[in-house]
């Protein structure tokens, strides 16, 4: 893949010409960042980077400058992290929630209330691209059902999945959804083939 690495000098700390790994948008690690500053503070992002650094030898910069690609792996590594050193269970539902709030801006979101889910998760499959460098969903639906199913994400974690199925709900609520319910019915972190998110609202 590519795409990542055509951003030339905006990859930070990180040689895309040496190993070519999956690769997420800044936008991932400044909304886990910001999540836990505001429920840990300054000494709770550093003790994650400190575990982050221990466990799994990955520095983890003070900061994420915007216009960046990193490797997808430091993202999910840090969420699990952030799981183990704070809890609760649901912390990666949390961020999920959280991080949909902070992705999406106060002007998509006026936006997005004159639209549905179908149209959030189909016009979602294309900033998928923006954000990550691998992974490609295949989205289908009608009116009150949206199915869509995520192949070949670069890294396989069951943790990433719970944070994206709340971001997805999250952000299905914004469309003025009411009811909203969103499923992963199949998941790669359980065997299956695809990850398969299934909505209704
Ligand atoms: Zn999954």
């Amino acid at each position: 893949m590519t795409v990542a690495c055509s951003t030339g000098r905006h990859v930070l700390a990180y040689d895309c010409s040496v190993a070519p790994e999956p690769l997420s948008y800044t936008t991932a690690l400044q909304s886990t960042r910001q999540f836990v500053l505001e429920r840990h503070g300054e000494a709770g992002w550093a003790r994650l980077r400190d575990a982050v650094r221990e466990r799994h030898d990955i520095a983890l910069p003070p900061e994420f400058e915007t216009g960046g690609w990193l490797p997808t792996a430091w993202f999910t590594t840090a969420l699990n992290v952030g799981r183990d050193l704070f809890g609760p269970p649901d912390f990666h539902e949390r961020y999920g929630r959280a991080a949909a709030e902070y992705e999406v801006s106060w002007m998509h979101r006026v936006a997005l209330r004159f639209t549905s889910p179908l149209w959030l998760l189909e016009r979602g499959a294309e900033y998928w691209k923006r954000a990550h460098s691998t992974g490609r969903w295949e989205v289908e639906g009608r009116k009150g059902f949206v199915r869509g199913t995520l192949r070949d994400f670069g890294v396989v974690d069951a943790g990433y999945c719970d944070s994206l199925r709340a971001w997805l709900l999250r952000a299905c609520l914004m469309t003025g959804a009411s009811r909203s319910f969103v499923a992963e019915r199949s998941c790669r972190a359980r065997g299956a083939d695809v990850c398969l998110f299934e909505g209704t609202w």
